[in-house]
């Protein structure tokens, strides 16, 4: 009997395997963040059968209750959707990681509110790499601020650079983009930072984003299907 859901994490992980050898990256060295959003409790139960830890939501209420049901330590929840404060409590409660957060204000509300008995939460600075308007996420030049002032909270690790690229089906233009992604990461290192995360790379763009060096790739459609409206 095969699981379906194993089937398609397989084929994921020899995709990341083939782009870690084929790019010269250290074999293992790129994770894979199982995007569970909107889909049902039963998807990430089926993923978790698979060997699957770590998953990624959007939406802070939701993640709450999927932490809630599944009651599973094992599991890594990963925050990467939009953050608004009044939701900082509720995602402080569960996350291990959160990889969009682009004010102070909010670093500071989780770096407060991460719950005693937990370790600290991991921190990644999302970059409005395409310049879009209207999308989440800091410019190049509010970078060096930014890291500076969320580097010195407490509760709360600076891990690395979380990004979203406009969508783009050159391979060579994702690779460009992911590409400044990274020397903005090597930059900060080179100020002393000791940052080892770029979160970058979905189902479209995982192979480029590989090349220039993500370390977890975040990944929902080529594992669990078209999401539910
Ligand atoms: C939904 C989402 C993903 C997964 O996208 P797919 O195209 O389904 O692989 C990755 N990252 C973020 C931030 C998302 O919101």
């Amino acid at each position: 009997m095969t699981y379906p859901l194993c089937d398609q994490l397989q084929t994921i992980g020899q995709r990341i395997k083939a782009a870690e050898i084929k790019y010269q990256r250290q074999a293992g060295s790129v994770h894979l963040l199982a995007v569970s959003k909107r889909h049902p409790m039963a998807a990430i139960q089926d993923a978790r059968q698979c060997g699957q830890l770590a998953f990624g939501e959007n939406y802070a209420q939701e993640m709450h209750e999927k932490a809630l049901l599944t009651q599973d330590d094992d599991i890594e929840w990963h925050y990467i959707g939009p953050v608004q404060s009044n939701k900082t409590q509720l995602i402080a409660q569960h996350a291990h990681w959160v990889h969009s957060v682009d004010r102070l204000k909010i670093a500071r509300r989780l770096s407060m509110q991460k719950p005693a008995d937990k370790p600290a939460i991991n921190i990644c600075l999302q970059l409005n790499i395409s310049h879009e308007r209207n999308k989440s996420g800091i410019s190049l030049d509010e970078l060096p601020e930014l890291a500076k002032q969320v580097a010195q909270l407490p509760n709360i690790k600076l891990r690395g650079l979380m990004a979203i690229p406009a969508p783009s089906r050159d391979f060579d233009t994702q690779r460009k983009t992911f590409a400044k992604v990274r020397k903005a990461l090597e930059a900060l290192n080179q100020q002393g930072y000791n940052l080892d995360t770029l979160s970058m790379g979905m189902s479209a763009d995982m192979e480029a984003a590989i090349a220039e060096g993500a370390t977890i790739v975040r990944i929902g459609t080529a594992i669990f299907g078209q999401r539910p409206a």
